[in-house]
């Protein structure tokens, strides 16, 4: 998506580790307009999917897939993160190793609010190793809900993660996919997109 890869270039940072901060749009102060035109761009590429539920993971991802759940009027669910075994009879819980502070945590999500019934579509901000959507995933397979495809904001193209969605056969749809990028410089390059 061009506006977003723009967006990127203009205001990203590259951070030595391949680190990508986006803070000044997405995961510090947030573009609302710039979220809106996200949504609009994965409802048509989601279209022809029956989805009747978002779900994001706390805390960066909230904030999209808020918007996101507007545009396609359903209820969003995040997964929340909890540092404590927390093995309730009412909630599905996993593990997820966190790129970003290298340690494992738990997520839930209420028996309540995911079910047999729910047809999902997966917002998350990045995509890198995919840890944290295999979690997710995991999530739904517990809940029996079926996964109707995951929209990603940025997808870090040389990291793992985005092949290992898409070898399972998942709709995934990432509205920008960084080739590579340089700390040193600050060079950024795009996949390039229809
Ligand atoms: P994964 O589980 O795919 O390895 O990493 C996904 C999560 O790590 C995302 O939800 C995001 O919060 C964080 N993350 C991974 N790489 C980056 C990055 O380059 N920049 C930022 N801002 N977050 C990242």
């Amino acid at each position: 998506m061009r506006l977003l890869e723009e967006r990127i270039q203009r205001d990203g940072i590259v951070r030595a580790g391949n680190v990508l901060k986006v803070d000044s749009f997405i995961n510090h102060q947030m573009d609302i307009g710039l979220f809106e035109e996200m949504a609009k761009e994965w409802k048509r590429r989601f279209s022809e999917k029956p989805i009747n539920k978002i779900l994001t993971i706390e805390a960066s991802g909230i904030g999209i897939a808020a918007i996101v759940a507007r545009e396609f009027q359903v209820p969003v669910v995040f997964a929340k993160k909890s540092q404590s075994i927390n093995l309730d009879a009412d909630n599905f819980v996993t593990k997820i190793r966190s790129f970003t502070h290298g340690r494992e945590y738990e997520v839930i999500v209420s028996r309540k609010f995911l079910g047999s019934e729910d047809h999902v579509l997966i917002i998350d901000d990045f995509l890198a190793n995919g840890c944290a959507l295999m979690g997710l995933l995991e999530i739904t397979q517990m809940a029996g809900a079926a996964v109707e495809g995951i929209g990603i904001a940025v997808e870090k193209g040389f990291q793992e993660g985005g092949r290992l969605i898409r070898e399972r056969g998942i709709q995934l749809e990432s509205l920008a996919i960084v080739e590579s990028m340089d700390d040193e410089t600050g060079e950024i390059h795009f996949r390039a997109q229809e």
